[in-house]
């Protein structure tokens, strides 16, 4: 049989040859990194027998594809074994693979708690040293049910019996046969090729994940190819944690959440600062860059909602409110705005535009409230109620393009000064089902993607990912731990503008439909801000710091100094605050630490008599002495920057 390789070279090979065959054929160095292998797109134990002209490629223990087969196989072989060699009464449900890891859901007599994990993972060490190879027998319905029956796997049994499948159930075994799991795999030939693993956490599960089933035990891991990579996972794990926005939120009384609004921020005055501070930074770009700033009512009647589409497509996440019109006895029903663009379509509808009014650009912070599933909020991260920075640019299709090269320079140069340097593009085009013409998609997608290539940034094309209503771009940042946000987005519409009647004079004095480009740079202002804080961990850029300065007397003495200091610098519409308590200074440096403060000006009775301030930033143990005009006007300068 003819087997095909990824660079297009053909193996003939006996039938019933295997993957390992066809690696060994290849070369030695193939066959010893190889275990598993692809045949037509389909992942297969290495040593599946091939029986037809396929096309192959064989998966390595250093690629992707090899360490979640790794991954695969410690759960399944390695974590479920171990568990039932200590917990023989136990029972097996299922071991997916995660990301950077696996977890398996057990049933449990005895309690497993977070202390046991350190027991499983020395179990686990023993099996993977036994190097044992794994071995695959397919078995009927009918003895796969008896050998699971045996065993008293009844999950397994549940499995087997909801499959339609009637032949062929994979149960993997190692070399002494004692420990069966069932699994689709492929898994690892042998458990050689296990790498460094760590068990993580654990939760509860309900099995199916039905609340009215029992409630399994769920062991976590994480799983890489050397110790390295483990090593560096775990540090970023804990640096995250670190960086956590919901404890830096309260460490630096930011914000909080309660039960009475889900998903919706109280925002405390330091949170608040933070946000106002931002929105002005980029209400300046928006002026500079042509946006005309809006804003549109919050609560609208469904009519218009159902001319938009939202009522029919979106109407699940939308708040719903019924109110009783005084006069009319009857009751209206309105929603919550979702989304800011059929606003900005009623304010463009207003008189009759030209091609000479165009491109028209509107901008809104516009709060909108969209009902998320309760399960899925995450501090700022994921919210209810949250403020875009949206926009929405009414253009003609010839002006596609040059808007596209505006709005990514506008978007890169914004990140930069926020402090994200790097940021990736995602244009993803037409979908199979979508409105607009071949021509109008062809001309659109063009633009976009010359003027990505004019300004010279990769970018990656997802076919076939764009809306049904036109192609987009997607930016996705990356902060200072190596995480990608996606925050910016560019999205052409060929369908709203023509639903909501919205129209221009050509210059060939006829009506025409306008492009509609929905874009957004942040996405949230509440997200962005989780993001901000994350990325900085806590310590903001000084023209965002909430506090900007703390001035903190040694002595009593030097209460007044401290006083005359913050009147100067409030002079300099410098955001400071003095702290008169009677503490040690060591105890007050922490504590606006901990706010990360940047700046925190030390006041005794030397710098009184000497009129001068000690002057130290945040994360530095040292402080330097100044003169109090030179810190006023440094500190002042660098508010500026
Ligand atoms: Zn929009």
């Amino acid at each position: 049989m003819k087997l095909t390789l990824p660079d297009k070279s053909i193996r003939d090979l006996e039938n019933g040859s295997t993957g390992f065959d066809l690696a060994s054929d290849i070369g030695p160095g193939l066959a010893k990194a190889a275990v598993a292998v692809t045949v037509d797109g389909v992942q297969k134990d290495l040593h599946d027998p091939i029986m037809q002209d396929s096309s192959v490629s064989i998966i390595t223990i250093d690629s992707e594809e090899g360490l979640e087969i790794m991954r695969h196989t410690l759960a399944a072989q390695v974590l479920a074994r171990a568990v039932k060699n200590l917990y023989p009464k136990s029972k097996l449900a299922i071991g997916p693979t995660i990301k950077d890891g696996f977890y398996y859901d057990v049933e449990c007599k005895e309690t497993i708690s977070i202390d046991d994990l350190e027991k499983i993972e020395k179990e686990m060490d023993k099996i993977v040293k036994t190097k044992s190879s794994i071995t695959k027998k397919l078995l009927s319905k009918k003895d796969a049910l008896k050998v699971f029956k045996d065993k008293d796997e009844s999950y397994k049994e549940e499995i087997i019996n909801d499959s339609d499948q009637e032949n062929e159930f994979q149960l993997y075994y190692q070399d002494d046969e004692d420990f069966v799991d069932l699994c689709k795999g492929p898994h690892l030939p042998s458990l050689n090729f296990i790498g460094a693993y760590k068990l993580t956490t654990i939760s509860g599960a309900y099995w199916k994940g039905d609340s009215s089933n029992t409630m399994l035990t769920r062991i976590y891991g994480t799983a890489w190819s050397n110790e390295k990579d483990l090593n560096e996972h775990l540090n970023n794990i804990e640096e995250a944690q670190k960086r956590d926005h919901r404890k830096l939120g309260k460490e630096m009384d930011l914000f909080h959440f309660q039960d009475e609004a889900p998903g919706m921020v109280f925002w405390h005055p330091n949170g608040w600062s933070i946000y106002r501070n931002l929105r002005n930074f980029v209400r300046k770009r928006l002026q500079e860059n042509d946006y005309i700033e809006v804003n549109t009512p919050q609560v609208i009647d469904r009519k218009l909602w159902e001319a938009s589409g939202h009522w029919d497509k979106y109407r699940e996440n939308m708040f719903i409110t019924e109110v009783d019109e005084e006069h009319a006895n009857e009751k209206r029903v309105n929603a919550l705005k979702p989304m800011n663009c059929p606003g900005h379509v009623q304010i463009y509808n207003q008189g009759i535009k030209s091609y000479k009014d165009l491109p028209l650009k509107y901008a809104e912070f516009g709060l909108c409230h969209r009902y998320e599933p309760s399960g899925t909020m995450h501090g700022l991260m994921r919210v209810r109620a949250f403020t875009q920075d949206d926009g929405h640019i009414f253009c003609t299709e010839d002006q596609i393009e040059s808007e596209t090269g505006l709005f990514i320079e506008f978007l890169s140069n914004l990140y930069a000064d926020l402090g994200f340097k790097d940021f990736d593009i995602k244009l993803s085009t037409r979908p199979e089902m979508r409105v607009g013409s071949d021509e109008i998609w062809d001309k659109a997608e063009e633009a976009l993607e010359a003027a990505i290539k004019n300004l010279g940034y990769p970018y990656r094309i997802d076919e076939g990912d764009g809306a049904f209503y036109g192609p987009k771009l997607d930016f996705v940042l990356t902060d200072a731990i190596g995480r990608e946000w996606q925050c910016g987005t560019f999205q052409l519409d060929f369908n709203l503008a023509e639903r909501l009647d919205a129209t221009y004079i050509g210059e060939d004095g006829k009506k025409h439909i306008p492009v509609m480009i929905h874009r957004a740079v942040l996405g949230s202002f509440e997200r962005f801000i989780g993001i901000l804080i994350e990325n900085y961990a806590g310590k903001l850029p000084f023209w965002l710091a909430p506090q900007q300065v703390v001035i903190a007397s040694i002595v009593s003495d030097a209460n007044d100094y401290a006083l005359e200091i913050q009147q100067s610098l409030k002079d300099n519409k410098i955001r400071c605050e003095v702290d008169l308590r009677n503490e040690k200074i060591s105890y007050k440096v922490r504590e606006h630490s901990t706010k990360k403060v940047p700046i925190i000006l030390a006041i005794g009775k030397k710098e009184m008599a000497d009129k001068t301030v000690s002057l130290r930033r945040i994360g530095s143990n040292e402080s330097s002495v100044l003169s109090l005009d030179d810190a006023i006007k440094d500190i002042t300068k660098e508010s500026k920057a």
